[in-house]
């Protein structure tokens, strides 16, 4: 069971724009495993979240 310890990092998802050579970046978190390769995004109200993360989530673009 690789839940409890998980960590949660902070991940650009790059998505191209449909049409265009452009691309968005969206900051998201993940919880990531440090044993394996599993990981999935963080959804809902974080609690807790240290400064960092805070201003990485609302550094959008
Ligand atoms: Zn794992």
């Amino acid at each position: 069971m690789c839940g409890e310890s998980m960590k949660l990092a902070p991940v650009a998802q790059v998505n191209r724009i449909a049409g265009t050579t452009q691309t968005s970046a969206r900051h998201v978190l993940e919880w990531q495993c440090p044993d394996c390769d599993y990981f999935e995004e963080a959804e809902g109200q974080l609690t807790d979240l240290s400064p960092e993360l805070e201003a990485w989530l609302s550094d959008q673009g």
